[in-house]
């Protein structure tokens, strides 16, 4: 059987491989992962056809909390000739289905890297290539892979392209902020981008909406909530930033994140602090429950080794106290591209008007 690809980040490959694991076993599917350390990706093998197509049609990236992209892959090219690479990829890709668009990829391992420039150049060649040969269509809903272990070497797949990343290696670069008080802006940044829909974005961040940041100091995250029309309450003993104080859109409590509420319910929460993960999951969990805030993005930090089962085991606790509070709710969950030993969370409490249309 060839395998299915899950890229990650490097260091997370048992983390991902033990997910994936959960997710086939979760539909009764028998497979094996085979992960090396630091590689940035892992490799997937059920054990006959019926099961691998089985798998090709429930997965879904988001979904998966330890990868950022994945396919299935159709053949592993070694030695490509470095005078000719397209030829022998076009003799596959004409045995598999036609592709609504290609991304030439590379792990973000090390050597992985090393590999950018070429991808990016090899990108336009071959889709030239795939267009003369008709192998590209609109209608198409497949993904077409070439992920690059070596410049002579790829693996070649396909996935659905409504359930994997449109992104090369599933990975959203963003630039910081001039104004930003800390690098970590970026990591709200790209959750919101990510983790919320267009719809529950504009949702959150009506002009005029409420915020609270937990945790804010010196104000990364304060800083994208802002940026985003809210007006904060941020909740350190540590300074706020100067300039982003200034803006007149942020009250700063220096008092215990863990105790403090807001008078009236907000429409944002977010949580940033280096805690215990399960200490985090019940905060969150007490203010959804008590229904203080309508979306929550937090963070849980994951130092030690079992990091998909603590994952599990926090999101789980919140999604049981919220259904012994009968709260209805929806939430995703990544290792986002800034994230490092941690992951982040987001919680939306459905309303009863909302649950008929989302
Ligand atoms: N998100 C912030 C940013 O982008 O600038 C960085 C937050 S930093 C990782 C964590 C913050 O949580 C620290 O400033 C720390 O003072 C604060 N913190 C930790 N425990 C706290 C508590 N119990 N109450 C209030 N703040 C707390």
């Amino acid at each position: 059987q060839t395998p299915f690809i899950f890229f990650c980040r490097p260091g997370f490959e048992s983390d991902c491989a033990a997910e994936v694991q959960a997710i086939a076993n979760a539909h009764e599917l028998a497979g094996y992962a085979n992960a090396q350390t630091d590689a940035g990706y892992v490799r997937f093998y059920l054990f006959d056809d019926a099961s691998s197509e089985a798998f090709f049609d429930l997965l879904d990236l988001s979904d998966i909390i330890f990868a950022r992209q994945w396919f299935w892959a159709k053949a592993e090219l070694e030695e490509l000739p470095l005078e000719d690479r397209i030829t022998p990829i076009l003799d596959v890709c004409a045995d598999v289905a036609m592709a609504k668009s290609l991304l030439v990829e590379h792990l973000d391992s090390d050597e992985g890297r090393e590999l950018s420039k070429f991808c990016k150049k090899f990108s336009t060649p071959l889709t030239i290539a795939l267009e003369k040969q008709g192998l590209v269509h609109d209608d198409s809903e497949f993904r077409l892979h070439t992920l690059f272990l070596a410049t002579d070497h790829c693996v070649l797949g396909y996935s659905p392209a409504e359930r994997s990343s449109e992104l090369k290696g599933g990975i959203l670069r963003l630039k910081a902020p001039k104004n930003a008080p800390s690098r970590s802006s970026l990591k709200l940044d790209e959750a919101i981008q990510v983790l919320m829909s267009n719809r529950q974005q504009r949702d959150a961040f009506r002009l005029g909406n409420t915020g609270v940041d937990l945790g804010a100091a010196p104000g990364g995250w304060t800083f994208q909530l802002v940026e985003r029309g809210l007006q904060v309450s941020a909740i350190d003993n540590g300074p706020m930033d100067k300039k982003l104080m200034a803006t007149e859109h942020v009250e700063h409590y220096q008092e215990n994140a863990f105790t403090w509420l807001p008078e009236k319910p907000v429409n944002v929460l977010v949580c940033d602090m280096v805690e215990k993960p399960s200490l985090v999951a019940n905060l969150m969990a007490e203010w959804l429950e008590g229904g203080h805030t309508q979306h929550a993005i937090f963070n849980l930090k994951l130092p030690m080794k079992k990091r998909f089962q603590e994952v599990a085991d926090c999101i789980g606790l919140v999604c049981d106290r919220l259904e012994d509070a009968e709260k209805s709710y929806f939430w995703q969950a990544k290792h986002l591209y800034h994230d490092r030993e941690e992951i982040t969370v987001y919680f939306r409490l459905k309303s009863k008007v909302a649950q008929n249309h989302s």
